[in-house]
């Protein structure tokens, strides 16, 4: 396994694999990496030829710097198991080297994502949709590959970097990766690390809200179960910010879910100082 600091030395190795008309598959991560992580990487190594995994903890996306200086750092584990899982390359970047001139590039400033950035995270989480799109472009720009893999788990970060890379028309495949979960049906997430053993517990209600939530649309408008899963998440001590019923593609908000042909839950609640979010598909496909 090749680790990579510099951009240069990425790029270096990269080009013959270029050369010699090898597909490149890239997962870019955040580290702190488990099983959805690894899920990602198993999809690139099965789909192209030469697969890269970044590990770049990206200060610009974090509205929130206690966010930022608590998310979970592993770095010897996580290249454990990239090595364990097969993983030909690692990219592991400083902030200085995607950030050079210690400035973002300024080429993501004009794209616009319309309310596909201003609602549920983007409007919870001012700017990180901003932060998301350039740090993807910036890795994108290095690394040029022919697919990127990304989790559905993120599924509104999902929409944003396809409609970044249509926009920006680089000439990559963005592919859409099904979310996993821990056994009680919890989506696997870096900061499930930062639970307690009470709060880990709290937290599965999320998954078992938005699978009950496909049911209560049969018999409810989509405010009223949207109403009933966020008192259902308060009641129990999580802290839900948003729970919505939204079109698939767009992320509208659903009025009448016998006339929508797709209808995802999405949701994002604190438990305890933690943020987490997930989404669960209603009716119809995703993305
Ligand atoms: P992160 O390190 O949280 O930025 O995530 C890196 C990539 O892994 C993103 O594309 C995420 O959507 C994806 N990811 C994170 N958690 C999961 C999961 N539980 N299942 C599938 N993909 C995931």
């Amino acid at each position: 396994m090749y680790l990579f600091k510099s951009v240069a030395d990425l790029q270096a190795y990269l080009k013959p694999q270029r050369d010699k008309n090898r597909s490149i598959g890239f997962v870019p991560t955040m580290g702190a990496l488990h099983e959805g992580h690894l899920s990602l990487l198993r999809r690139s190594l099965a789909e192209s030829q030469c697969t890269v995994c970044s590990i770049f903890v990206n200060p610009t996306q974090f509205n929130d710097p206690s966010d930022l200086e608590q998310y979970p750092h592993s770095p010897e584990s996580d290249l454990e198991r990239l090595y364990q899982t097969g993983c030909p390359v690692v990219f592991m970047p400083t902030v200085a080297e995607v950030y050079p001139n210690g400035k973002a590039p300024a080429d993501t400033q004009k794209l616009d994502f319309g309310s596909l950035a201003t609602v549920m995270e983007g409007a919870h989480r001012p700017g990180h949709f901003q932060g998301v799109a350039q740090v993807v472009k910036r890795l994108l720009d290095i690394v040029q590959p022919d697919f990127l893999f990304m989790g559905e788990k993120d599924y509104q970060q999902l929409l944003i970097v396809r409609e970044m890379v249509r926009q920006t028309g680089i000439p990559t495949e963005v592919i859409g990766c099904p979310t996993v979960r821990e056994a009680d049906g919890l989506a696997m997430s870096s900061r499930n690390q930062r639970l307690s053993p009470q709060q880990r517990q709290q937290a599965a209600l999320i998954y078992r809200t938005l699978q009950q939530a496909a049911a209560w649309v049969k018999n409810w408008p989509p405010r009223e179960v949207e109403a009933k899963a966020m008192s259902q998440l308060k009641e129990a001590g999580l802290e839900p910010e948003y729970f919505e019923l939204a079109e698939a593609r767009s992320l509208q908000r659903v009025e009448d879910v016998q006339n929508a042909d797709t209808v995802l839950a999405l949701v994002a609640a604190r438990v305890g100082d933690v943020r987490l979010i997930d989404n669960y598909l209603l009716k119809g496909n995703a993305h």
